[in-house]
Parts: C-alpha cells; structure tokens; sequence
C-alpha cells in the first residue's frame, strides 16, 4: 500500500504540473478530478483523514510533493489552489486575527488597499475576487504574470501612507538593498494601529548574512535571515510583533492542516508617534 501511496503521489505531482502550465486544457483538469476522487477513495480505505486547505478553504485526500532544485517536499501543495505550507500558515492566521481576509462585503467607506509583492497563486486568485479589497500585486520583473504594477521595492512608486495592509513573503532575501526595501514599505503604509505589514521569511539559527551569486551575466543576491530581521525592521521605523503561528496545533492539526510548526509571522506596524 505505501509502494502505491508513493505511485500515486508521483502521478498527481505530473498531473499538477500538467495543470499549472496548461491551465485551460479541460482534460488535464478532468484527469486531476479523477485522480483526487481516487487518492480519496484509497485515503478513506486506509482510514486517512481528508486534509483542509486554509488558503482556498476546501479539503483535499493529500497535498502533493513539490519538486524544488534536486530534492522533493512531500505533503506541501494544495492540489486545488496550490498553496504551500507557509501560504496556508499566512491564511489562517489572518483568517483568525483580521476582519478583511474572509470578508467580501464592500462599501466605499471599507474598502482596504492591498499591496503584495511576487503574489502568490493561491492568494492572488482569492485576492482579485474579494470585493472589500482594492489589491495592488506588484512584481519588480515585468516579466511576472500575477501583477498590477512593475514595481522595484527599493524605489516603491505610491505615495505615503497609501496602504492598509502589505503581505511580502520571500522576497526581502532576494533583495540587494532590504534595509532601504523596509524604509519604503514603512513609509506606504498607513500609520495606525489597525494597518500592517505581514512579513515571512526562512529563517536560520544565526545572524543575517547574504551571498552574491553570478548566473548569465547576471549578479543576484540571496541573504539568509535571522532572528535580527527584527532589529532591522525596528531600524526602519516599525514595531514588530513576533508571530508564531502554528505553535498552539496539536500535531494531528499540523498534519491535517498541510502546516510547519516552526513558521514565523512579522506583523508590522507603525504607529503616528514614531513617523
Ligand atoms: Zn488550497
């Protein structure tokens, strides 16, 4: 039966591979369909429990293996919105913590502006929809196909205090200058306590360091982050709150839910005293 699981798996991983890349090919879709209603068929004969995704807010028999460089992540993508861990970590907290994430009611008076940098697929597609959210995804490679705006986050092109709520979620450790990236993200957003920024990054055991690679010609930068992305955030004028959001989940919630208990949340704020 495992020899089977670990089959079935590799199936579904070509089968949303398929899927992301030819997205309008309704067989490919009608195959996955099949191939869900059979993982769960197989799930529920062996007694495994259906998993719930937070992001898109429907159940799955399993999330698939998500291929990265030369090694496989089991149980991470969410075969439906494509979610990964830290993303469904992202949504329940702010599912549980804010009045925005689920809301879908507008009224001129409530509708928050929402900047993203490198949006996700699984955000995006629930972002665009919701009526309460004037969304700004934005991307410094004009190339990138989820974007509203071509927008380096070192030299952000809106005005001060122009948004409610920022999400930048792996994507200050690509950046060369972070330090000038998080005096930008300080200085747009609005400056009071009901608006923030949501920051998520891998985090190591150590001090911040960064690395310069060369590829084609080109120079890019990839920084590892401590805990001392705090100090830095505190430096470019936030109040930080450290978020450990999967610490309180049984571990029979960490596997159901698709999650890492060891993610890490920096909810920033900046308050009109300190600007
Ligand atoms: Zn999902």
């Amino acid at each position: 039966m495992k020899k089977i699981k670990q089959l079935l798996k590799k199936i579904s991983m070509i089968d949303y591979m398929e899927k992301r890349y030819n997205a309008q090919n309704d067989l490919l879709n009608k195959r996955l369909s099949i191939l869900e209603a059979m993982l769960s068929e197989l799930c529920a004969l062996q007694g495994i429990e259906k998993k719930y995704c937070a992001a898109c807010d429907k159940e799955t028999p399993i999330f698939l293996p998500y291929p990265y460089a030369s090694k496989v992540t089991l149980d991470t993508l969410c075969p439906h919105c494509t979610s990964g861990k830290r993303h469904r970590a992202l949504a329940f907290y702010l599912e549980n913590n804010t009045n925005w994430f689920n809301s879908n009611e507008a009224s001129s008076s409530s509708v928050a502006k929402l900047l993203h940098f490198a949006a996700e697929e699984a955000f995006y597609n629930k972002f665009l929809r919701m009526k309460n959210i004037d969304y700004y995804p934005v991307d410094f490679n004009p190339d990138f196909p989820r974007k509203r705006d071509v927008v380096d986050i070192q030299n952000i092109k809106y005005s001060d205090d122009m948004f409610d709520f920022i999400i930048c979620s792996h994507v200050l450790c690509s950046v060369p200058d972070d330090i000038k990236a998080m005096s930008e993200l300080a200085r747009v957003l609005k400056k009071d306590d009901l608006s923030a920024l949501y920051i998520m990054e891998r985090l190591y055991d150590g001090e911040t360091f960064s690395e310069i690679f060369r590829q084609n010609n080109f120079y890019y930068t990839y920084r590892t982050y401590g805990l001392d992305i705090v100090d830095r955030l505190k430096d470019a004028g936030f109040d930080v709150e450290i978020v450990r959001p999967n610490m309180s989940f049984t571990e029979q919630e960490i596997l159901c839910y698709g999650l890492n208990r060891e993610e890490y949340i920096f909810k920033c704020t900046v308050s009109k005293l300190t600007m």
